[in-house]
C-alpha cells in the first residue's frame, strides 16, 4: 500500500477513483529542479517572457476599462462565440474545417481530456495511447479508472501495424476500447511526428475497428520546417475529436483550451462542462479573442518558433558533442521535447537523483507508462532554459551518463 494511504486519516472515505490518484512525479521533481543552480530540462513550460508582455498588460487594461462590464461576468459553458469563431480560423492553418459551434471552450486542453474521459470512460474500459504517452492524459485516464493500453511509436510516430494487432488482441479478448489518444504532431514526450502515409493508415484502422480518435496538437503551429502538418481531424472529421490549446501559442496562464467535436459529442461535452464549471473565466476568453483580433499574432508565433528551432538546434548540437556512445534520442522538427535513450543497463529512475546532484534535471521515462517502463528513457525539454543553460544542462547529463557507466 502506498505509505500515503496509511498516515492518511480519511483513507477509508475516498471513492474509489481517488484511491489510485498518486502525485505526479514530474511535479515532485519540478520542486528539487526549480533551484537555480539546478539547469532543468524537466518542465515544459513555454517561454512567455518572449511575448510583448506591455503591449499585452495595455490590451488587459484596455479590455477592462471598455468591455469589463462583460469580461468580468459569468459566460456559458461552452465559451464565447467569437472566440469560437478565431478557433475555428486557427484549425484551419491545418486543414480542418469547423463549425464554432462544434467547439467547446475549456480550461487548457487538460480540461477536454478530462471531459471527454468523463463522458466516454466507465471504470476498466479500454483507452489506448501512444507508449511513451503525455503525462497529464495518463493521469486524467487513470482517475476515471481506465485500462490504459499503450501502443508503440518509432520515429515516423504511432505505428499502424502495432495498432491493428492491439486491437485485434483486444477484440480477441472481447474488451471494449473507447478511444485511441494520439499526439501526432511534434509529440510529448517523443518529440516525434506521425508521417503523412501513417495518418492515413491510423485513421483507416480506427475506423475499421470502430474506435474515437482524440487527436491532442497543442504542438502543431510550432514547427521549424515548412508549412502546419495536416491535423487527423481534417481527413476524417466524424471519428476524430481534436484538441487545441492557446498555452504554447500565446500564454498557459489564461487557460484556454478547445475541443472541436462531432456535435453529438459536443454536446455532451458542455453538460459535463457545466457541471465541472458552470462558467469559463468571461476575462482569459476576452483576452485570447482581443489578442487574437488586434495583435500580429502569426508573427509572435513566427518568432516562438525561431526560439524554439535555435533551442532545438542547440540541444541536439550539445547531445551530439557530449553523449557517451550507445546513447540515442530524437530529432524533433517541432514542440518542445527530445526523447533520449540511454546506453544498455542504465536507468534514468535510479540515476535521476545523482543528476540533481550534479545540478541537471530531467524527467524520468517511467512517467510516461501507464505501467513502469521506461527506464532507459528520459525526456529532455529545451524550451524554457536558455541556449548557454541548455549546454551546460547537457554537459552536466553526459558527465552523469558516463558515470553510470562506469559503476
Ligand atoms: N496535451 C499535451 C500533449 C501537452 O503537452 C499539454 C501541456 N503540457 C497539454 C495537453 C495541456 O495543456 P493545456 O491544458 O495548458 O492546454
Amino acid at each position: 500500500m502506498h505509505q500515503h494511504t496509511r498516515t492518511d486519516p480519511y483513507s477509508d472515505r475516498y471513492a474509489a477513483r481517488a484511491a489510485g490518484m498518486v502525485a505526479s512525479e514530474i511535479r515532485a521533481l519540478f520542486a528539487v529542479a526549480s533551484r537555480p543552480e539546478v539547469v532543468s530540462l524537466a518542465g515544459g513550460m513555454p517561454y512567455v517572457a518572449a511575448l510583448p508582455l506591455d503591449i499585452v498588460g495595455d490590451m488587459l487594461g484596455d479590455l477592462t476599462q471598455r468591455r469589463g462590464a462583460e469580461a468580468l461576468q459569468y459566460a456559458s459553458a461552452q465559451g464565447d462565440p467569437d472566440l469560437r469563431a478565431r478557433i475555428c480560423d486557427v484549425m484551419a492553418m491545418e486543414g480542418v474545417q469547423g463549425s464554432p459551434d462544434d467547439v467547446i471552450v475549456t480550461v487548457g486542453s487538460q480540461q477536454a481530456l478530462d471531459l471527454l474521459t468523463r463522458i466516454f470512460v466507465d471504470p476498466g474500459d479500454v483507452v489506448l495511447a501512444e507508449a511513451p504517452s503525455y503525462v497529464g492524459a495518463l493521469g486524467t485516464f487513470a482517475m476515471y479508472q481506465a485500462d490504459v493500453v499503450q501502443v508503440a511509436l518509432d520515429e515516423h510516430g504511432l505505428d499502424p501495424a502495432a495498432l491493428r494487432e492491439t486491437l485485434e488482441t483486444l477484440r480477441r479478448d472481447g474488451r471494449r476500447v473507447k478511444f485511441l489518444y494520439t499526439i501526432p504532431t511534434f509529440q510529448n514526450p517523443a518529440g516525434v511526428t506521425l508521417t503523412a502515409s501513417r495518418r492515413a493508415e491510423i485513421l483507416a484502422v480506427c475506423a475499421s475497428y470502430g474506435v474515437l480518435v482524440i487527436e491532442d496538437n497543442p504542438y502543431g503551429l510550432l514547427g521549424f520546417d515548412g508549412e502546419p502538418m495536416r491535423a487527423l481531424r481534417a481527413d476524417d472529421p466524424d471519428n476524430v475529436i481534436y484538441l487545441g490549446s492557446f498555452s504554447k501559442t500565446f500564454a498557459p496562464g489564461f487557460r484556454i483550451g478547445w475541443a472541436l467535436a462531432p456535435h453529438a459529442v459536443r454536446a455532451k461535452l458542455v453538460l459535463a462542462a457545466e457541471s465541472a464549471i458552470l462558467s469559463h473565466s468571461s476575462f482569459s476568453q476576452f483576452a485570447v479573442r482581443e489578442y487574437l483580433t488586434t495583435q500580429p499574432w502569426m508573427e509572435q508565433i513566427k518568432s516562438f518558433r525561431e526560439m524554439y528551432r535555435d533551442r532545438r538546434d542547440t540541444m541536439l548540437d550539445a547531445l551530439a558533442a557530449t553523449m557517451p556512445e550507445g546513447t540515442s534520442w530524437t530529432r524533433p522538427a517541432g514542440g518542445f521535447f527530445v526523447w533520449l535513450t540511454l546506453p544498455e543497463g542504465l536507468d534514468s529512475k535510479a540515476m535521476a537523483p545523482r543528476a540533481i546532484a550534479n545540478r541537471v534535471a530531467y524527467v524520468p521515462g517511467t512517467g510516461f507508462y501507464a505501467g513502469g517502463h521506461g527506464r532507459r528513457h528520459m525526456r529532455l525539454s529545451y524550451c524554457y532554459p536558455e541556449p548557454d543553460r541548455i549546454r551546460e544542462g547537457v554537459r552536466r547529463l553526459a558527465t552523469v551518463i558516463e558515470r553510470e557507466i562506469e559503476l
